[in-house]
């Protein structure tokens, strides 16, 4: 599946130079989660072996790849979303990534998360910031944070060691790729 999931990324991710800020190299998955057989792959590897009560996606593609694996694992999933969209009361992060600052919230009472065990899910793993300030949100909501999946960690930026920053003890991080 992994193999699989790996030539459906390395077939299909277009990079594209420049975007959204210069010296960004974007990797957009978007043609691998239209694929049928691709988008199958990745969500089958992101899934394997997760024991979990929830799968947190990221705001917007980790939407996409969280449903999926939450379906597969039988369990329910939340959206950690983007500044704006939510009605308070929200938890709210703020933090650097690979360019320009952002905002992640969720619900504040409309989910009970206390002692929830939850993987968080996104596309792309690049300084971390994203992935460390949805680590930070849950673990404020009272959620027990236990893995951290992304179809693809670039190299060079740590996102790593941030993700292990924001996280209390150690958890499983898996990438599918690098690039
Ligand atoms: P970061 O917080 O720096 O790890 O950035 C991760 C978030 O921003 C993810 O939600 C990605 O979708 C997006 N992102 C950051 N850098 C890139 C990149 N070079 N290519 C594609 N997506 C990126």
């Amino acid at each position: 599946t992994v193999q699989r999931a790996r030539a459906a990324i390395a077939d299909l991710t277009r990079s594209v130079a420049g975007f959204p800020a210069p010296g960004v190299v974007f990797k957009d998955l978007s043609p691998v989660l239209a694929d049928a057989a691709g988008f199958a792959a990745v969500v089958e590897a992101l899934s394997e072996g997760f024991d979990v009560d929830a799968v947190a996606g990221i705001d917007a593609r980790g939407f996409l790849l969280g449903g999926a694996i939450a379906h597969r694992l039988g369990v329910g999933v939340i959206a950690v979303r983007k500044t704006g969209k939510l009605p308070p009361p929200v938890w709210s992060c703020t933090y650097d990534m690979e360019y320009g600052t952002a905002t992640l919230e969720i619900p504040a009472d409309a989910l009970d998360l206390r002692g929830r065990r939850i993987l968080i899910v996104d596309d792309v793993l690049a300084t971390g910031g994203t992935m460390a300030a949805a680590a930070r949100l849950l673990a404020r909501a009272g959620a027990e944070v236990v893995a951290v999946a992304a179809v693809m960690e670039l190299d060079g930026l740590d996102g790593r060691g941030e993700v292990e920053r924001a996280l209390a003890t150690p958890v499983p991080i898996r990438v599918l790729v690098t690039g």
